[in-house]
């Protein structure tokens, strides 16, 4: 396979699945592949999540690569390229046009008679792009494409492509994909970047454009270990928020090549309590187990004044508390960011762990579309031949989260956190309210077990609604999986996306 030999990095790429999911965007997968150096797994992740965006920025950019576009060449060299070797009536380039204003704009170069005619290419601002008067194109291809076959206002149809010259990168090529990519996409291991507060809240980053897409870890250079040493470890002040265990306060962690803002989990000690210390520790060893780009991930523990659990940052905080200040968010947004969880939750299903505490309080952002579970106070690894956790008795447990067969036979499986899904997705898309709000826990249990559900939310598109019921399908051996409940949100994610 031509495209497998072209990448020089050693990931077994799975074209047939590439395809599939990317359709015949053949020149865009290539392009990514060639020079994503990343984990395969972590690809995949990104292409299933962004997909709808990947493929926009693909279709305006991708006319960089074709033979046909010259990128910022002036006119006169636009004519002499045409007017060189064969002369064929229709002969025809597109160059970049030099501009002072930020608006981009190109130029069809067309020969006729021995003649160059130069029709203006505009950018509207919606983006789309037509020569004056004439039909407006989302991408560069469409324009040609259709130029190809109906002149539509030109003097003739465009028929031969004139080459660029071989070796000659485009000049003026506008942020596409490989530059994107190639920029800052992918911090290249090494690169010391410090984020700031305010280049993760204000910019529209792709999960993948973020620190905290791919493991600290994944450059080999850096050691993995599980230990932090109190030196490498700054702590600032102010909270970002505190739990059963203490507080959680904002940190900068220096590894051996590059410094990280972090999340640092204080365990109060003030009783000296073990048992809470033990609670944190096994907290520490599921989180340490787990490498997702949807799941925050532990960087390391430090045994220092306190016991500290330090943690990938997610700045925005909790999903509920954010969709509660943020009502302008759009249901789109919303179903990107249940999605990520579920790629999440598919994850740990696939890996046999059990969350028992998923809720949108446990869902922290990192940007607004950028969503990471975290909390796995609760979780447990199931061991092989398991598919469910016997809890020993009742405890300070979530009801309104939890599944049936959790409350009666203490069993806990990916099947009753598809359960706690359904409630975190009604969370997600009542903009942050309480579920069940006004009843006890045993009025909930009650109403669940009567067959009563909750009711949709307001402005909730029907599919998702339909959705979360599958997820409260009483009996677990009915209810979906992760494995079906994922695809469907990226399906729908996708239509809504066109
Ligand atoms: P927890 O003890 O895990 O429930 O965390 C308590 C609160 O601290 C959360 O609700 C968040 O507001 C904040 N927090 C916890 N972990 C992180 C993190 N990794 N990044 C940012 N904030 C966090």
């Amino acid at each position: 396979n031509p495209l497998q030999s072209s990448c020089s990095f050693g990931y077994t790429v799975k074209m047939e699945y590439l395809q599939s999911i990317y359709g015949s965007s053949l020149l865009a997968i290539s392009d990514l592949l060639c020079i994503v150096v990343w984990q395969g797994s972590a690809l995949e992740q990104a292409i299933i999540s962004q997909r709808p965006k990947l493929e926009k920025l693909i279709a305006t950019t991708a006319h960089e690569k074709m033979p046909w576009f010259h990128g910022k060449i002036d006119r006169e060299d636009s004519e002499q390229r045409l007017l060189r070797s064969s002369r064929v009536n229709g002969k025809f380039l597109i160059r970049q046009r030099e501009n002072n204003g930020r608006n981009v704009s190109f130029a069809l170069c067309l020969l006729h008679n021995n003649q160059v005619m130069h029709y203006r290419i505009d950018k509207d601002r919606a983006g789309k792009l037509s020569i004056p008067d004439g039909k407006k194109f989302d991408t560069l291809w469409q324009l040609v494409e259709h130029y190809s076959y109906k002149p539509d206002g030109l003097l003739r149809v465009l028929t031969e492509t004139c080459p660029r010259p071989s070796h000659d990168s485009v000049q003026g090529a506008t942020g596409g994909i490989l530059s994107r990519i190639k920029s800052y996409s992918f911090p290249k291991p090494g690169q010391k970047k410090v984020l700031n507060t305010h280049t993760i809240v204000l910019t529209e980053a792709m999960p993948m454009d973020t620190q905290v897409y791919e493991s600290p870890y994944a450059d080999p250079e850096e050691l993995r270990s599980t230990t932090v040493k109190r030196s490498d470890l700054t702590l600032e002040d102010g909270e970002l928020g505190s739990g059963n265990f203490g507080t959680v306060l904002r940190g900068v962690y220096q590894m051996k090549k590059t410094q990280k803002i972090v999340a640092v989990k204080i365990l109060k000690n003030d009783d000296n309590n073990t048992a809470v210390k033990d609670e944190m520790l096994r907290e520490a060893s599921v989180m340490q187990q787990l490498d997702n780009p949807y799941i925050v991930r532990m960087i390391g523990i430090c045994e220092a004044e306190n016991l500290m659990l330090v943690m990938e940052l997610a700045e925005l905080g909790p999903l509920h508390k954010f969709l509660q200040k943020n009502k302008h968010i759009s249901m789109k947004n919303i179903t990107e960011l249940v999605h990520q969880v579920s790629m999440g939750m598919k994850y740990l299903e696939e890996h046999n762990f059990v969350h028992r505490d998923l809720a949108a309080r446990n869902v922290l952002l990192v940007t607004q579309h950028y969503a990471k579970i975290s909390d796995f106070g609760l979780s447990k690894a199931l061991a092989e031949e398991e598919n469910y956790y016997k809890a020993k008795g009742h405890g300070k447990w979530p009801l309104k989260w939890y599944a049936p067969e959790c409350m009666n036979y203490l069993k806990f499986s990916s099947k009753s956190d598809v359960w706690s899904f359904g409630v975190l997705m009604w969370e997600a898309f009542s903009y942050g309210q309480k579920p069940y709000k006004g009843l006890k826990g045993n009025e909930v249990i009650q109403m669940i077990e009567s067959g009563e559900r909750m009711s949709a939310p307001a402005d909730c598109p029907a599919e998702m609604y339909n959705l979360m019921r599958k997820c409260w399908t009483y009996k677990p051996d009915e209810r979906p999986g992760f494995s079906v409940v994922e695809p469907r949100l990226r399906h729908y994610y996708y239509d809504i996306s066109q």
